[in-house]
């Protein structure tokens, strides 16, 4: 069983009825519905949650947390980042979802602004599998063809990433790496363009057949801190010496 937690900031949805009208769950309801599996405990966790709703007690019994934010990133708390980010060096999976790109975790834990370049037209997004191998876009096809989606392009300003699973293209003309993974510590990290909030991205089958294996791929497979020790002697000759 992996333990998620979805954080979704459920502003847009709040405030903004054509938000509301396809989301009406909030996009945090939507994709725990739409993500529900049996070997999945999924729950969710909104801004006004914070800071207690991602303490040091919730992050340990979370195996990969999504994150949804946009329009709040500046309100959330930097004791929660910073919370976040310890869990993702100690092996908690992480997955950010579209505007996550600008979100105070991704940034730490890339070091980089996340900065891109966007365009809101509702052109057509083709996400385009490079790495057909990866866990990742196993039962995906060579594209996803999503109608309708907010314009994403390069450059993208992250560190070079492991491994890029996607690529998306756009009416429009634009290129973007619309999927890539990382290593921080022992966590694995994810990032996955497809999900603006005024078209209903989380609906589409391929997209929530992305997240579900990211949060496979991401599910830890050990959760420890790798810690500093200053060992005094060294280990040959001083087999007894186990520290
Ligand atoms: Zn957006």
């Amino acid at each position: 069983m992996i333990r998620v937690m979805i954080y979704n900031e459920y502003l847009h949805e709040q405030t903004e009825e054509k938000i509301r009208a396809i989301y009406p769950d909030g996009i945090h309801g939507q994709l725990k519905k739409a993500l529900a599996a049996d070997d999945l405990q999924i729950r969710t966790v909104t801004l006004q949650d914070l800071p207690q709703g991602l303490s040091k007690e919730v992050l340990d019994e979370t195996d990969v947390l999504l994150w949804w934010g946009h329009m709040g990133h500046q309100k959330v708390p930097d004791e929660t980042v910073d919370l976040v980010k310890q869990a993702v060096l100690d092996g908690m999976g992480m997955v950010f979802l579209h505007s996550g790109h600008h979100s105070k975790p991704f940034r730490a834990l890339m070091g980089t602004s996340g900065n891109l370049t966007w365009r809101e037209d509702g052109d057509r997004a083709l996400v385009w599998t490079i790495t057909p191998s990866h866990p990742i876009a196993q039962g995906i096809g060579r594209f996803i063809l999503i109608d309708h989606e907010e314009t994403y392009g390069e450059p993208f300003v992250v560190p070079e990433p492991e491994e890029t699973v996607f690529i998306t293209n756009y009416s429009g003309g634009e290129v973007f790496r619309s999927g890539m993974t990382w290593k921080r510590g022992n966590g694995k990290i994810f990032y996955f363009q497809p999900g603006h909030e005024s078209f209903p991205i989380y609906y589409h089958p391929d997209v929530i057949k992305v997240i579900r294996n990211a949060i496979h791929w991401a599910n830890p497979v050990c959760r420890t801190e790798i810690t500093c020790p200053h060992v005094k002697k060294p280990l040959e000759g001083n087999a007894d010496e186990t520290v």
